[in-house]
């Protein structure tokens, strides 16, 4: 068809859909033992919209009667680097007093806009608030925070796919890869 794309691009990959579904199977019973006793109090918050694939892939590998909620969240900073400086498009549908929140991540880049996530919700009096991220960049950290739960380190390439997007594209591959230079 006349001006249609090949797709995928000639992305390379860096995790294929069977590696992914095997680090969140392990993840998702990491989180079981850890949170046997809290199940019911237990609420992952997924950040929009780069965490929602995962967030769907990750919640049913967890065996607990936990809820969900999301947040929106829009970084100022060009495409590339964000500069901590957050703003909630959308907040969470319902109050988190007194329950164990886990904040479900795509990528830790510098770190800030987690940094930011903790500080938010800690002033709304949570029991408890954990982080899990997909993805980690190490190479990037400005502000070094604590994931409880990490998927994969990652190089300082630019990734897409399963949730990550280009410029909101490509966020429905099902595998991550990355733009080689
Ligand atoms: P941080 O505040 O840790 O620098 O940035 C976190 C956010 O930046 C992520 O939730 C994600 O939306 C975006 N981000 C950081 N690195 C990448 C990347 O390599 N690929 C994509 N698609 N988004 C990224």
């Amino acid at each position: 068809m006349a001006g249609q794309e090949t797709f995928p691009p000639p992305f390379k990959t860096l995790f294929a859909r069977t590696e992914l579904d095997a680090r969140i199977a392990e993840l998702g019973a990491e989180i079981t033992r850890d949170y046997q006793d809290k199940g019911e109090d237990l609420v992952l918050i997924g950040v929009l919209k780069g965490s929602v694939i995962f967030m769907a892939d990750l919640c049913r590998a967890i065996n607990l009667p936990l809820s969900m909620d999301f947040m929106g969240i829009a970084s100022y900073g060009d495409d590339t680097k964000s500069s901590g400086v957050v703003q909630i498009t959308s907040d969470l549908s319902k109050s988190i007093e007194g329950k164990h929140v886990l904040i479900v991540e795509d990528i830790i880049d510098t770190g800030l806009t987690a940094h930011y996530l903790f500080d938010n919700l800690a002033t709304r009096h949570p029991a408890s608030v954990k982080l899990c991220s997909l993805l980690h960049k190490p190479d990037r950290t400005e502000r070094a925070v604590q994931i409880d739960y990490l998927g994969f380190s990652v190089p300082n390439k630019f990734v897409v796919g399963y949730g990550l997007d280009i410029a909101q594209k490509y966020r429905n591959l099902d595998f991550i890869g990355y733009v080689e230079e």
